[in-house]
Formats: structure tokens, sequence, C-alpha cells
């Protein structure tokens, strides 16, 4: 239990939404109805509203099954207006005299669907595309027309190189992006073999841009993406070298579009306003010997708030793959869309001013920003297991001297109250648990011994942390810490770290997780969050919440005969595509909602998308289900012909057997009922 010992106050939605820390994360779209649901506000400046609770309900009428996807493709269109709305707003204070556009890089968030939708919101703002490896390529050349600005990254082979000269030849705005000098050399042997409409000598050039390893560096995770020791980009002589041949060719003004990228989740504006410093720079001392670049691609890594410190003075702290390297504020930025947009603007200005050239249209690849906000990975809990609370166990007949310290340690835990008495009594009752542990594999406890001296000792450690708990001892000494990690329930959810939320495990990443109901109630247990996986690290051990520590999450007492979903929100950007299959769980279905005031609860779905299902997540290792299907009919068989079963229960079991392979690979949250109770 979370102990209560602060006057009570009404609970009110209000609290549940300064308890998860809502305002650190939700960018104005999410937030609690009177009713305690979670509420979806996908169309700012206009207070329609969506009950998160309608919406699960309605998918399930739909067949949709857990865990499962909501898209909210509002949000995704209103993403993209917030970002060229300010860029247009700061131009238009800053007197720029260029545009601004978005591209958007596809490899955040491939799903046509969303694609789709961030190009359609996009169209008014002359959004474009960027892709990075041959079948992003190949997925987005038939999307594009001849107005929309295509930009690839990434190592390019002949066939892509191919490709890219093709769409151009076909009137396509495609600009292959150069990363390496080589892959300028040969684009140009391609281009030269060309076959041209016309009699002509002229040999065509084609359009390009170059991405710079330019000095500055990103700070934050991904920091390496940028700075001379980059895996991408030319540096400052290759870009010499590549403008004399262009300019030896007569066609300076092919080179389009200087580009660099710094990562993502660029943690301040300072690394950024040094890099644009310096590839403007560039771009200037380009103009003045007439190469007339026309766009400045600022690369991506707007950030997004997860809320990751919110409310604590220090470091999250968390370990994940790279244990201890995760920093404070790698889950939060502390910047706006605003000040992103002022860094940009004013400083391309400014230099191009000084310099006397003329402003160019400006580019950001910003994808993380765009998507992450539109979905929340809907997890239904299906059961809940406290370490702490072990079944009641009988004092033994002859109690050994190692029972009669717990015993003490007990008696204690109940009489004192200072600071330092609690501290004593914690740390016997440590010590007193390690030695029965060490009597007992010795041979010298007994298991009902072992069994009632660890009872005890989760009651002395629930009685000492009320205790703590009581004293409000600012700070918190690290036994009380500790005590909370460690009386927290494990809540079992129906889904895996691993295909949803991939970077909780790989990089840390926070991601903001909390009932999307009974958020009228207040929450009473401390829970953490496990996954259905056979993997130890198949866990949410961070959180957001406005408590001090983070490692556990406050949650309702879980009641087995009623439903209780958790939301795992912000998962929009990269964590569907990196999601992956262990333990054959693979993906989730989806559900995607339009926002409406003509439809019951505002809401209305477009489409669902089925989670995959056994047979298909079997055959894509490769085991085929009517070869299973056959092996089992023959293993059945002989056991009928053996006499192990009767036809009758065979031909059942395989009937199940059959049927199951249909299902989806996720848990089947239906409980079995004993007939008897
Ligand atoms: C990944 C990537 C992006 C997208 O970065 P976000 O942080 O999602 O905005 C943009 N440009 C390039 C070159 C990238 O590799």
């Amino acid at each position: 239990m979370i102990d209560n010992t602060a006057p009570k106050k009404a609970w009110t939605s209000a609290a549940a939404e300064e308890l998860y820390a809502m305002k650190s994360w939700n960018a104005g779209f999410y937030g609690v109805n009177d009713k305690g649901h979670v509420a979806v506000r996908p169309i700012p400046g206009s207070d329609l509203e969506i009950d998160i609770t309608e919406v699960i309900d309605a998918a399930i009428k739909e067949g949709c099954t857990f865990p499962l996807i909501v898209r909210f493709q509002d949000i995704i269109s209103a993403r993209v207006r917030r970002l060229n709305q300010t860029f247009r707003e700061t131009i238009a204070e800053a007197g720029y005299t260029g545009e601004y556009r978005t591209i958007y890089p596809i490899k955040v968030n491939q799903l046509h669907e969303v694609v789709a939708e961030v190009m359609d919101a996009g169209k008014e703002f002359n959004l474009g595309l960027e892709c990075g490896s041959r079948a992003e390529l190949m997925a987005t050349l038939a999307l594009i027309g001849d107005d929309i600005l295509m930009l690839c990254n990434g190592v390019k082979d002949h066939s892509m190189l191919t490709l890219m000269l093709n769409a151009q030849q076909l009137g396509q705005q495609v600009l292959p992006v150069i990363e390496k000098y080589s892959e300028f050399e040969q684009l140009l042997v391609l281009a030269d073999q060309r076959e041209m409409p016309r009699d002509t000598d002229v040999r065509l050039t084609p359009r390009l841009g170059v991405r710079m390893k330019l000095s500055t560096r990103g700070s934050g995770r991904w920091f390496e993406s940028g700075g001379s020791g980059s895996k991408f980009g030319l540096t400052v002589p290759e870009l010499v070298q590549l403008v004399h041949e262009l300019e030896k060719r007569g066609s300076g003004d092919c080179l389009e579009l200087l580009h660099f990228h710094l990562g993502s989740q660029i943690a301040d504006t300072q690394a950024l306003r040094s890099a644009v410093r310096e590839i403007t720079q560039f771009y200037a001392d380009l103009h003045l010997r007439g190469v007339k670049v026309k766009y400045l691609d600022v690369g991506g890594g707007l950030g997004v708030n997860y809320g990751g410190n919110y409310g604590s003075g220090h470091g999250a702290g968390h370990g994940g793959a790279h244990g201890g390297e995760y920093e404070e504020g790698e889950s939060s930025i502390n910047y706006g869309l605003r000040e992103y947009a002022n860094v940009i603007v004013f400083t391309v200005k400014e230099i191009c001013e000084q310099r006397g050239v003329p402003m160019p249209t400006l580019l950001s690849e910003s994808g993380r920003a765009i998507t992450a906000h539109h979905s929340i990975l809907v997890v239904p809990v299906i059961g809940v297991h406290q370490p702490d609370n072990p079944p009641k166990c009988e004092p033994p007949a002859n109690p050994t001297s190692v029972v009669l310290r717990m015993e003490a340690a007990l008696k204690e835990a109940k009489a004192v109250r200072s600071r330092g008495l609690l501290m004593e009594v914690i740390h016997d009752a440590q010590d007193a648990r390690m030695e029965a542990g060490q009597l007992s594999r010795l041979g010298y406890l007994d298991m009902e011994s072992l069994a009632y001296v660890e009872s005890v000792y989760w009651s002395i450690c629930r009685k000492v942390l009320h205790k703590f708990t009581a004293l409000h001892l600012n700070p918190a000494p690290a036994e009380q810490a500790e005590l909370e990690t460690q009386l927290t329930d494990l809540y079992l959810c129906d889904f895996s770290v691993f295909q949803s939320i991939l970077d909780h495990w790989a990089i840390g990443q926070v991601f903001p997780v909390m009932p999307l109901d009974r958020l009228d109630e207040e929450p009473t247990r401390r829970g953490q969050v496990v996954d259905l996986t056979c993997d130890s690290d198949g866990k949410i051990d961070q959180y957001v919440s406005s408590h001090a520590n983070k490692s556990w999450l406050p949650l309702h007492e879980y009641r087995s005969n009623k439903p209780y979903y958790l939301g795992v929100f912000l998962v929009g950007a990269y964590q569907e595509i990196l999601g992956d299959a262990h333990n054959l769980l693979g993906p989730v279905g989806e559900a995607h909602i339009y926002a409406s005031a003509d439809e019951p609860g505002n809401f209305w779905i477009e489409e669902t998308i089925k989670a995959i299902s056994i047979k298909d997540m079997l055959s894509q290792v490769q085991y085929v289900p009517s070869d299973l299907d056959r092996r089992m009919t023959e293993l059945i068989r002989r056991k009928i012909e053996a006499g192990v079963v009767k036809p009758a229960e065979g031909m059942r079991i395989l009937n199940n057997y059959t049927k199951r392979l249909e299902d989806t690979t996720y848990c089947d949250t239906d409980k079995v009922h004993n007939p008897g109770v």
C-alpha cells in the first residue's frame, strides 16, 4: 500500500493529471475527464473530446484484440500544422525572406496510413518526404507527384541511384543527398549513361544535395550522428572538390541543398545554433562563388517531451542496455517549438544579411516531433503478483535462534518510530533474512521455518516503510526508497516491451504510462509493469510521475472481475518499426480513430488492423502451418491407435490445436471458470 498519512483530500481528475505529470508530456492532447477516464483532445483549439474508454469499447466491438495501438489520426495533422505554423510565425516576425518546409523522414513511422496523413496535412505547407533505404525509396516514389520534394539520405548503391535518376527524368523532385564522395562519382557516371530524349551533346547533371560533416556535435543520446567523427557526410575538402567537379561541367547550380543532422532528440538548442551557423557560412561562401544553393536542411532532432525528468532534481539514473549512461533530460528537452524555430530562422537570417546573400528555403526533417504523440498502446493488466505478501505461515513449533531473531525485529518494528531506530530494525531484519538463507542452504533450517522467517520479514518491511512515510523525511533515506521499490506489486500486462516499446529496453527511453480509467479513485498500490516475455528485461522500470521515486507507478488495486487497462503514451515514433518478435509475440492490432462532432462519442473508427496470428508468426520463422497440422494429426492418430486417448477425445485435442493456430500471439484474457464455485 502507498501510505496515506497526509490528511485526506477528495481525489479529483486534476489530482490524477498531476500525479501522472500529464502536463509535462501531453502536448495539450491528453487529460482526465470527470468520469475519471483519459480524454483525448485531438484537435487543438477545439474542445472536442474523446473518451478513451469509449474507443476501447468500440474497438472491442469491431473485433480488436489486445494489446492494441490506438491511433488518433487528427493528432498527426495537428502536429504537422503546429510545426509549420510556428515556422511561418517566426519567419513573419523575423522578416525572413525565404520559406520553410517540413520534410517527413518516413523511417520514423512508415505505416502507409501515417505517411498519407502526414502528406495530407502537409499539402498546404509544401511538405516533403525523406527516405533512407531502397525499400523506403520504392515506397515513396509511387506516392509523390511532381510537386513534392523528396530527399534520399543513407547509403546509396547503383540501383538506388538509378531509381533516383529515373525519377528526375520523369520530372519528380527527388534529390539524392550525397553522404560519401564515391556516391557523387557514381551518380555522375550513371547520369552520363542515360539516354537523352533529344540529340544533344549536353550531359545533363543530376540535381543533388550534400550532407555535411560539421565540427559541431549535438548533445543527448544521438550526439554521434553529428560532428566530424560521424558515420555520414562530406568533409569540407570533399565539398570543395565536389563543387569544382560540378563547375567543370558548367552545372554548379545542380547542387541544390546543404544538409546536416545532429541526431535525434536534440537536448538543447546550443549545438543546433552552432551547427546552423557553421552550415550557413558554407552556404554563403557557395553563393558568393556562384553556386546558388536553394535549400538549407537542418535535419531532424526536434525533440519531444516524454516527461522523463519531471519534478526530480536529479538524473533518472536508468540502466537499460547501456547501464548508467542515461542522463537527466534525455527523455526531455528544455526548449519549445518556438525556440527551435527562432534559433534556425534568426541565425540564418543574420548570417545571410551579413554576407549579402539571399535567404534560402529552410527545411527540417522532423519525424519524432510529428508522430510521437498520435498513438497510445493499450495493454490490459492480466494479473498481479505481490512478492511482499506471501501466504500466511504458522510459526514453527520449535523456533530456532534465527526465527526468534526475526520475531524480535518485528516486535521492535511495531514499537519504534524514530528514523534511527527504524533504520536499525530494517538492517536487523535484512541480516536475519540473510542468515536464514545461509542456514537453509546448509541444511540447518527447515523449509517451514524459512517460509515463516520470510513472511515475518515482509511484515517488518511493510511496517517500517509505513513509519518512514509517516515521518515525511526530506530527503528520504536510501532505505526508504529501497523498501518502496521492494514492496512493489508486479502488474503482469498483455504486451511485449520488445515489440511495442523497444527503446525502453534498448536505451532506457522513458514513456509515460498510466491507467486509462478509475482515475477518479486514488491509486493505492505501488506497481511495476511486467510483460509476457520470458525475459527478465521485459518490464518497465522507469515511470513518469510526480513522485520522487520513479521506479514504480501508482496504480489501483486490481480486481480480476473487471478489465484494467494501462496506456503507454507517445509511442508513435520509431517504436512500431523497431519492435521485434521476441517469444514470437510480434505485431499488435490497431484501431485508427478520427474525431468528428457528428458521431456518438465524437469519434469513428476508420480502420482496424488485426494482430498477427500464431500461424503467420510461425510462418515467419519457417514453420509451415499445414505441416505442423499434419504432424499433429499423425501424432494423435498414433495415440488413438495405442489406446492412450479415445478417438473422440483425440479429435477434440486435434481440433483445438488447429483452431489455436488462427489465434493472435498474445494472451487470451478469458478466465477459466471453476464450475464448482
Ligand atoms: C532519423 C533521421 C531524421 C529524423 O530525426 P527525428 O529526430 O525523428 O526528427 C532526420 N534526418 C535524418 C538524416 C535521420 O537519419
